[in-house]
Order: structure tokens, then C-alpha cells, then sequence
């Protein structure tokens, strides 16, 4: 018998854990990468115009290496992730910043290194202050620029090119780094600081490499040469594995090379239960790589595409204009396929633009109330997203909805954009679906009043279980807590479906719930017909589909609704499976 993944954990002594930044397994040797520390002094000089012809040559050199690098970022990862290299580039093009570095140096007459060190770091106090992982991790992004100025003042080198295939572990991964790894043999990443929104964990994504990242000492506790385990998919990492552990991951990894190519055949077939109900699958996206991997995968549309992560990664609000080229370039893209592009949902624990700080952001100024109070930036979102939908596969949808009110005004702010774009003589679909994420409990309530005013609703259960059962979704502290298979989540979700079958509306889930295999039945049970999940799993989830009956399911589902704590409902869930000798392909890993 083959052990369980926590039969194999228990105990363990050689493991290290972090956070799953990027999914797969693979076992290789460690590649310690440590950066010289930059030493810079505040030594005086006497020879001003030496050091300023120093500085033009150390700037004109790191240009030249973040060309290269920003041309291989363009490559692989396409021009939108590249930005973070435009924008290190920017700085380096900076005239206030290189203006005021050169007069320093000649007033003060100082090593131009500790200048620009001194000059650039009051950038990053400024964001570090912020209080804000995303900011945090933008003030990295300038240590990687500040250090290469410095590096290349000092006429020193770093080495990114690995011989022999490794697992790179280190302390901080720049942007740079990450890229210049991923380009030699890097099979593996673990690294100490940083969390899902880092760099090194959204490249190594995009890039399919296993990553564990955020795991605080693994380079104190790794060295150099050490044999690894790198598990992206639970977020751990083994030392020098035992004999056991080894077997147990070499088997991992054969399941999974089978399961993938196994999956790779079901990319064209329908996602249709044993008695004949298809399932519509769509794809949500939260960065431009994942189109791609949404069309691959067979997806047959996108039912979220996170517009948040735009401005994200811009790490500043998108101009009307960038937003209509970006949604465009996607819905031509997906073309004929529809993309439902959710309105900004930035508040709570995502991406904060206005530095406003709150003592409960998840309750707070979050999604369509921070949009309802900041009308130019919706409006300038809406008109973005109207100007995109000409071809009309486009639909908008409104996130954190919790009162009609909040939807009447919406529509109204719609409605004057449209004006607006006639007036214009700009073209767009004016019958373009407007349709609400259900995820707070009031709406929920009154789906089918909801129902009623809009073209469709999608559940979000990430947001809908935290508010329901009242756990914060990020929390560690009470994450046990935090149950999708909670009997008040279920009866939720069959108000939320019945009420819009009533008002004869679609209505589709877009939590992760609808990725987690042992859900599956238990939603199509329910009635749903559409789902839609991260592009990685439409394959594992289809394969579960078009093993299932939907009578069996929607037996299970009833019965299920009469339990009344998630442990019946969890095993009852998992009988339905050993009965029906369906295997949940996921957790083979
Ligand atoms: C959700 O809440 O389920 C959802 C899909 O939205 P997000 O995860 O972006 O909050
Ligand atoms: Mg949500």
C-alpha cells in the first residue's frame, strides 16, 4: 500500500516548510545562492569628474544588462509580466533621480556608490513604510537596480549560469535572478522571504518551476550540494531524504508525469457526466501567461479574469486607454469564446492604492464600495471594458456586491458611460451582459431579488465561506476552521442556485471550491452547470466529471443537505467515491 502523503510527513526531521508558490515536484541537488553583500563607504574623494564619467559607465552597463534581461523576460514570459523590468529600466533613465545623485557627488564629494545607495534606499524607506506586501515587494524590485549601479561601480560580477541541474536556494530572489536562472538548469526554487505575490513566485508560475517560497531559514538549514525534495504542490521541502521518503516522491513524480499526459488527452473532449449533462468549464486568469495555458487546456471561455491584478502589476492605477488595449488584446484573444472581466476588486487584503489604512479591510472600503466611491476610476474602468467588447464576447461583472442599491448605481454609471461612448462614435456591444459575484451572505440571501436585476451571477466561494462562517481566509490561526463542506456553506449555495434558476439566469462558481475534486459532485448535485477554475486544473476537474453520474450526484447532494456538520458531509462525499470507484485525480498528488 502505497503511504499517505502525511503518513510519510509525520515526523519528519528533514522537513522544512513554506508556502506552495508554484506547483510541481522534483527532486535535485541544492544550488546555494548567496550575494556578495555590497560594501559602499562614505569616502571622499578628490577627483569629481572621474566619478562622474564612473557613474555614466556603471549606468550605461547595468542598462545594457537589464536589456538583456528585459528581452528574455519579453520572451518567455510575454510583454506585460516584462514590465518590472521596464520599470528598473525607468529608473535608470530617471533625470530628477541622476540629477540629483551627480549634484550630490559634486558638493559633497563622496564615492558615487554610496550616493546612489544613499539616494535610492530613501526611495525604498518610503515604500517599505507603506506597510504593504505589495509595496514591500516593489521596494526588492528597486534593491535589485540600487545593487546592480553599485555592482557595476565596484566592477564586480554575479554569476546566475548553472552547470548541472539544481535547486536554487536562496535568502531574496530578484525579478532578474529569477529569469536568469530559469534560463540554465534551475529545476527547483526555495526561498526564505517572500509570499504568492513576490516575483520569484509569479515567474516560477508563469514558468512552470516548482517553487517553495517564504520558508524563513532554509538557507541556514541547507547546504550546498544537499540533496532536495521540492514539493510546489503542499509547499514543502525535504533535506537529504531517507530511502522511504525518496521512493515515496519517485513514485509521485511517475503518477504525475501519467496523470499529465493521461489529462493532456481529455483537452478536446467534453466535460460530460456519465448520463449525458455537460458542464460548461471556463477559465479564471490572473495573469496574461495563464491565456495561454487557458487555451490549452481546453477551457471554454473566461468566467473570471481578476482586472486587479492589472494595476497590480503596474503597481499604479491603468489609464482608460491601457485598459482598453489590455482587455481588447484579450477578448480578440479569446475570441469567439466570452471573458467575463470583473471590475476592480482592490481593498481588503489586495493591492491598496490609496494607502488608506483600515482596522478590518475585509469589511471595509473593498471592491464595488470602493468603486462606487472613487466614480471616475469605475467609470474609466467601465468605459475600458465596454470599448472592448465590440466583438461582443465581452461580460462585466460586479465583485462584493451586498445591496441592490450598490447594482442600481452600477448600472446607472454603466448606462452613462454608454452615452459617453455614443457620443464619441466609439463602437460596443450595448447589450453587453452586467452580471454580481454572490459573495457576501446578504446577497446570497436574496439571490433571486439579485437575480432578478442582472444577466447572471457567479458564486465566489473563497469570499463567501470567510463571510459565512467568519474566518478570515488568510488567517493560519484558523484556517481549520475555514470548511467548504460547512452544512450552512451547502444550503447557501442551493439558495444562491435555486434563486437564480428561478429568475431564469445563469449562474456559475469561481471560488477555488470548484477546483477541489471532492466538491465536484456535490456542486454539479446542486445544479450548477458552469464552473469555472485556474486553467491548471480544467483537465483534473474534467476527468472527474466524465466519471460521475449527475443522478448520483444530485442524490448525493440531497442527502447531503439533511447533515449537519462538514464531517458527515466529508465522508459522506468520500464513500461516493470509493462506491463509484472514481479516483480524485489531484490528490494522486
Ligand atoms: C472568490 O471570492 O471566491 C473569488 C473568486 O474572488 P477572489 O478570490 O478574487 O476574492
Ligand atoms: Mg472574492
Amino acid at each position: 500500500m502505497m503511504k499517505t502523503f502525511d503518513e510519510i510527513f509525520e515526523n519528519a526531521e528533514n522537513i522544512i516548510t513554506g508556502i506552495a508558490a508554484a506547483p510541481g515536484l522534483v527532486i535535485a541537488k541544492a544550488y546555494k545562492f548567496i550575494k556578495e553583500e555590497l560594501e559602499v563607504n562614505g569616502q571622499k574623494i578628490t577627483n569629481i569628474k572621474q566619478a562622474l564619467t564612473d557613474l555614466d559607465e556603471a549606468i550605461t552597463r547595468s542598462k545594457k544588462e537589464l536589456n538583456k534581461i528585459l528581452n528574455l523576460a519579453r520572451d518567455i514570459m510575454g510583454d506585460k509580466r516584462a514590465i518590472i523590468f521596464e520599470a528598473q529600466m525607468m529608473i535608470l533613465d530617471d533625470p530628477i533621480l541622476l540629477g540629483t545623485i551627480k549634484r550630490r557627488i559634486e558638493y559633497e564629494k563622496m564615492l558615487p556608490e554610496f550616493i546612489v545607495n544613499d539616494e535610492i534606499s530613501k526611495y525604498q524607506k518610503l515604500m517599505f513604510q507603506a506597510h504593504e506586501a505589495y509595496m514591500s515587494e516593489r521596494a526588492h524590485d528597486i534593491e535589485d537596480i540600487k545593487n546592480r549601479i553599485i555592482r557595476n561601480l565596484q566592477n564586480k560580477r554575479w554569476k546566475s549560469k548553472i552547470i548541472q541541474d539544481v535547486i536554487v536556494v536562496s535568502k531574496t530572489l530578484t525579478p532578474a535572478d529569477t529569469i536568469l536562472f530559469s534560463k540554465s538548469n534551475t529545476k527547483g526554487f526555495v526561498i526564505d522571504h517572500g509570499g504568492l505575490t513576490s516575483h520569484a513566485a509569479i515567474i516560477s508560475r508563469s514558468l512552470n518551476i516548482p517553487a517553495v517560497v517564504g520558508t524563513h531559514n532554509s538557507t541556514l538549514l541547507i547546504n550546498d550540494g544537499d540533496e532536495l525534495v521540492v514539493d510546489g504542490f503542499h509547499g514543502c521541502i525535504l533535506v537529504n531524504p531517507t530511502k522511504r521518503q525518496c521512493n515515496f516522491f519517485n513514485i509521485k513524480i511517475k503518477h504525475l508525469k501519467k496523470l499529465q499526459k493521461s489529462l493532456e488527452e481529455l483537452k478536446d473532449k467534453k466535460a460530460e457526466t456519465t448520463d449525458g449533462k455537460i458542464i460548461e468549464l471556463l477559465a479564471n486568469v490572473d495573469v496574461t501567461g495563464e491565456i495561454d495555458i487557458a487555451k490549452t487546456s481546453g477551457a471554454q471561455g473566461i468566467g473570471l479574469y481578476r482586472s486587479e491584478q492589472i494595476f497590480a502589476e503596474m503597481g499604479d492605477l491603468a489609464s482608460e486607454e491601457e485598459q482598453t488595449k489590455i482587455y481588447s488584446k484579450l477578448a480578440s484573444r479569446m475570441y469567439p469564446q466570452m471573458v467575463t472581466i470583473r471590475a476592480l476588486d482592490i481593498g481588503g487584503d489586495k493591492f491598496n492604492f490609496s494607502g488608506i489604512s483600515e482596522p478590518n479591510p475585509f469589511l471595509g472600503l473593498r471592491g464595488i464600495r470602493l468603486l462606487l466611491a472613487n466614480e471616475s476610476l469605475f467609470k474609466s474602468q467601465i468605459r475600458a471594458v465596454l470599448r472592448a467588447s465590440k466583438n461582443k464576447n465581452v461580460q462585466f461583472m460586479l465583485p462584493m456586491i451586498s445591496s441592490l442599491e450598490e447594482v442600481r448605481k452600477s448600472k446607472r454609471l454603466i448606462d452613462e458611460c454608454k452615452k459617453e461612448l455614443k457620443k464619441a462614435k466609439e463602437k460596443f456591444d450595448n447589450n453587453i451582459k452586467i452580471g454580481i459575484m454572490v459573495e457576501v451572505p446578504s446577497t446570497a440571501l436574496l439571490a433571486k431579488e439579485f437575480a432578478d436585476e442582472v444577466d447572471f451571477l457567479s458564486i465566489g466561494t473563497n469570499d463567501l465561506i470567510q463571510y459565512l462562517v467568519a474566518v478570515d481566509r488568510g488567517n493560519d490561526l484558523v484556517s481549520d476552521l475555514y470548511r467548504e463542506f460547512h452544512p450552512a456553506v451547502l444550503k447557501t449555495l442551493k439558495i444562491i442556485i435555486d434563486g437564480a434558476k428561478i429568475s431564469n439566469k445563469n449562474v456559475s462558481l469561481c471560488g477555488e471550491m470548484a477546483a477541489d475534486t471532492l466538491a465536484i459532485p456535490l456542486l454539479i448535485g446542486l445544479g450548477l452547470e458552469t464552473l469555472s477554475i485556474s486553467p491548471s486544473t480544467i483537465t483534473y476537474v474534467k476527468k472527474i466529471i466524465r466519471s460521475i453520474s449527475y443522478l448520483k450526484s444530485k442524490k448525493l447532494a440531497d442527502e447531503c443537505l439533511t447533515f449537519t456538520t462538514s464531517q458527515e458531509i466529508t465522508s459522506r462525499i468520500e464513500k461516493f467515491f470509493v462506491d463509484n470507484s472514481i479516483k480524485r485525480t489531484r490528490n494522486i498528488i
